[in-house]
């Protein structure tokens, strides 16, 4: 029995909410809030005409105001919030669940909508020579919430998606279950889907595109070592979908495992992407298309990736004419019993199944799941307890049982090809 508020009603929110109705024991109440309230009204006549008992309820909120939000979660006493809008608002409503009282689940940590703004600036360069590491987020934000969440009693959830999310309680997993000591940890994620357009973005334009044409890094016996982007490539033929080129990456989990397993040496992220996403990109970044700063343009200002998000085919839209597998998982090498061992655990998911299911595409959909999971273990108190956490810092046990149950099946490997 537990009242949860979900703010955002994106490609992602679509998955997690009628995941929720799916586990409609722990979920009995439901509301969805966002920014535009008929696409939160649209999903709410689409789960009520399949006959799900769970009892829904809407309402529009601008989740970049604490107030709003404080108005909305005081009315609504959910037990917890789930934020699924953008990591913009990440502290917004982390302040707002504090002030609230209520658990707080994400599935991206914070990372500020205007890289110009002076004050978050000279935080940023301080930390990019303190750390090593240049990616506009990091969970220095949000760690930062520790005291006062313990103080209150509160869980706050960081990153329960796919990656991060599974990929660091695949690494729980295998810490407790296939090795004494972990040496090495290589995360692949692989889109082998084709949506047909020229051009798309599996997942929100804007956060999606800074991510990768970002440096890359990854982390050496506890040290940062950063790369240009795209600079370091690797083939690997994926289970399931077939050889792919992949780059490293940097990517937020290996931060969170980084400081929570300080015994491994080396811990790299890689993704596939084909060339013809990679020219594209590289042409829209020449053009300034990328920059987050505003433009003056025929006196109105607007941002240029802003103004590209609205150029390019929605997310949620490509569901239903994406085909083929993702595979997403974890090499892990090291030591079990004096012995060299090294296994992979990965899920593959196939778009169209996704689609029939649920009317969304893989990537909204291996996000979605594990979102639902995260707050369901945080509701029924599997994964509750004061301070500030992500999702390798609990048992793995429930969460990989229910990965099973929700439709992402996991694998275990135990003779995988290595990553050069
Ligand atoms: P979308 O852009 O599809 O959805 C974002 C939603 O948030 C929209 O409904 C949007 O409203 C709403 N929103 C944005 N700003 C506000 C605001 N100020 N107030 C209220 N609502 C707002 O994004 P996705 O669904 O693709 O991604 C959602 C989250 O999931 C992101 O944080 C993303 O980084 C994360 N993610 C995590 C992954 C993982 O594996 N861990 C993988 C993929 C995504 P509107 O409809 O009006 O635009």
């Amino acid at each position: 029995m537990s009242r949860l508020l979900v703010i955002g009603c994106g490609g992602v929110a679509q998955v997690a909410i009628q995941k929720c109705c799916q586990n409609s024991e722990t979920f009995t109440e439901l509301m969805i809030a966002s920014r535009t309230e008929s696409k939160c009204i649209e999903l709410k006549e689409k789960i009520e005409k399949s006959g799900s008992p769970v009892k829904l309820s809407t309402a529009k909120v601008d989740a970049d105001s604490r107030d709003d939000l404080v108005k909305l979660i005081s009315s609504y006493k959910p037990d917890a919030v789930l934020n699924v809008a953008l990591p913009y608002q990440d502290l917004t409503i982390m302040d707002a669940c504090l002030e609230c009282k209520v658990d707080y689940i994400d599935t991206a940590n914070y990372e500020p909508e205007d890289t110009d703004d002076p004050e978050w600036r000279a935080i940023y360069e301080k930390r990019c020579e303190e750390k090593g590491f240049t990616a506009y987020f990091d969970y220095s934000w949000q760690w930062a919430y520790e005291e006062k969440f313990k103080a209150a009693g509160l869980t706050a959830l960081l990153g329960t998606g796919f990656d991060p999310g599974v990929t660091s309680v695949f690494t729980a997993y295998a810490a407790k279950h296939y090795f004494d000591e972990i040496d090495t940890i290589d995360i692949l994620d692989c889109n082998g889907g084709d949506h047909g357009y020229p051009f798309a973005t599996n997942f929100n334009p804007e956060i999606n595109l800074r991510e990768v044409s970002a440096n890359g890094s990854y982390m050496e016996n506890g040290k940062w070592v950063e790369t240009k982007p795209m600079e370091i490539k690797r083939v690997y033929n994926f289970p399931g979908v077939g050889e792919k080129d992949m780059y490293l990456l940097h990517h937020e989990e290996i931060e969170a495992l980084g400081r929570n397993f300080p015994g491994v040496k080396r811990i790299r992220f890689f993704m596939t992407f084909g060339q013809s996403y990679l020219t594209h990109m590289k042409c829209l970044e020449n053009v300034g298309m990328l920059s987050t700063s505003p433009i003056n343009f025929e006196g109105k200002e607007i941002v240029p990736i802003q103004f590209l998000k609205a150029l390019l085919p929605d997310p949620a839209s490509l569901g239903p004419r994406t085909v083929g597998k993702t595979n997403i998982g974890c090499i892990f090498t090291g030591r079990k019993d004096g012995r060299e061992r090294k296994i992979y655990i990965y899920n593959v998911c196939d778009h169209q199944e996704c689609y029939k299911e649920l009317g969304s595409q893989a990537i909204s959909y291996t996000t979605g799941v594990p979102a639902m999971i995260g707050t369901a273990l945080v509701v029924k108190g599997l994964w509750k307890k004061p301070g500030v956490f992500t999702t390798d810092e609990f048992d793995p046990d429930p969460y990989m049982e229910m990965l099973n149950t929700y439709g992402l099946p996991w694998v275990v490997d135990e003779n995988p090809v290595l990553v050069e």
